[in-house]
């Protein structure tokens, strides 16, 4: 047909001219970005890189190479966020109707051509499937031909499937009210993508509530892995530390307030159990605007840091320069006593001080809160509207700390 005929004809990313060679040329700034199996390496820089393409087995779904498709494939509907390297849209699959998110990737403030973190992202996301981890399925750029990448640098599309809401926005509108059973679901779909993640060696560091996203279905799945690390990359003879400033303050654990950079999957868990307390009493439990106070806040609920709780705290770097006013008394169970208990325990497995006695991810599916929760189990029904999927009876008082307003 004529359709096929064209894009046939069309130049595509492969058709490009190579850069010049380099004499004795090596490709050291791509090695990085060889491990784990991306096909980025450049044996030589004579030779083309490989496309990165979709996962093994999801060929079929776009027919295509990453990359080829065009954005007008989509209508764009809106912007629905504002992500680190540009807007996300919400657009509609032309051919199939399917909707899907945008992420868009601007090349034209880059001088070093496409941004390492977004292929740092690309990279970590397309070995990453799970129901309960935000799917990509593919990329698109904003050039019918890809000769137009010569006249200007256009921007490229990360597509992901679409999600209805995020858990901030959700909670932020004031209007919705879980229940029990939706927060034991919710936490239990948190917990199994963490619990995947960390189980092929991946730390999120980057877990709060505008990346967790939520369809009208109720699936939840965990999104943006800009501050995804993979430590199989570090074997046990390697010392480099990890960088400290990761976790957005009001989700971030007190190992890495007071400088460890040796951390382990530990810090993500602190982080889904903030979201825990969230869910019941609707704000971010410890919502400090810098660090010392974000420690305080901690120690406020969960006790002040000392080698009885805590035998290797005294070993942090800033375990002398960061301490807190006074010494607090461990008070969570007190604050939170309004929970389900089955909820509190977990609550404080989560939020303990001492990253080796916190719980693991599979440690928490298998509490009571959430053991024997079927996410595909819950109550109504398909294409309800969330806001009325949940309900809005029994709306609980909201927790108020004793320092929040002080
Ligand atoms: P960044 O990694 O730069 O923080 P995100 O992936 O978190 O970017 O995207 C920013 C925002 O865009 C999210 O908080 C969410 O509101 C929205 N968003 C991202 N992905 C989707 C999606 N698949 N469906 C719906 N909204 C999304
Ligand atoms: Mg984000």
């Amino acid at each position: 047909s004529r359709k096929e005929k064209e894009t046939r004809s069309r130049p595509s990313i492969i058709d490009l001219p190579l850069p010049p060679t380099l004499p004795g040329g090596d490709s050291s700034p791509l090695h990085l970005a060889s491990h784990q199996g991306l096909s980025l390496t450049l044996p030589a820089l004579k030779k083309r890189p490989k496309i990165c393409c979709p996962r093994y087995g999801e060929r079929k779904h776009t027919k295509s190479d990453w990359g080829k498709r065009c954005v007008d494939k989509f209508d764009i509907i809106g912007i629905i966020g504002e992500g680190t390297y540009g807007q996300v849209y919400k657009a509609k699959d032309k051919d199939t109707g399917e909707l899907v998110a945008l992420k868009k990737v601007r090349l034209d403030n880059e001088k070093e051509g496409f941004p390492i973190t977004a292929i740092r992202e690309i990279k970590i996301l397309r070995q990453l499937k799970h129901c309960s981890v935000v799917n990509m399925k593919e990329i698109v750029t904003d050039k019918q031909d890809a000769l137009d990448f010569k006249k200007d640098k256009g921007a490229f599309y990360l597509v992901f499937e679409y999600m209805d809401h995020d858990l901030m926005g959700l909670l932020e509108s004031g209007m919705v009210q879980f229940s029990h059973e939706h927060i034991r679901s919710f936490m239990r779909q948190l917990m199994e993508g963490l619990d995947y993640c960390h189980k092929n060696n991946f730390l999120h560091r980057d877990i709060k509530c505008s990346n967790i996203l939520l369809n009208n279905r109720g699936n939840q799945k965990l999104s943006s892995f800009l501050m995804t690390m993979s430590t199989s990359l570090f074997s046990t003879i390697d010392s480099r530390p990890y960088t400290n400033k990761v976790i957005t303050l009001w989700y971030r654990p007190p190992e890495l307030l007071l400088g460890e950079e040796r951390y382990s999957p530990a810090i993500d868990v602190w982080s889904c159990g903030c979201i825990l307390g969230e869910l019941f009493t609707k704000k971010p439990i410890f919502q400090a605007n810098q660090e010392l106070l974000q420690l305080e806040l901690i120690s406020r609920l969960c006790g002040s840091p000392c080698p009885a709780a805590w035998p290797d705290v005294i070993k942090l770097p800033l375990f002398n320069t960061m301490k807190p006013k006074k010494q607090y008394r461990r008070r969570l169970r007190e604050e939170f006593a309004f929970l389900p208990t089955s909820a509190l325990d977990l609550l404080d497995q989560m939020l303990t001080l001492d990253p080796s006695r916190r719980c693991t991810s599979e440690g928490a599916l298998n509490s009571d809160f959430l053991c024997d929760v079927d996410p595909n189990n819950m109550p109504p029904p398909e294409s309800v509207d969330l806001d009325s999927y949940l309900s809005v009876e029994s709306r609980l008082t909201c927790w108020r700390s004793s320092w929040a307003t002080s």
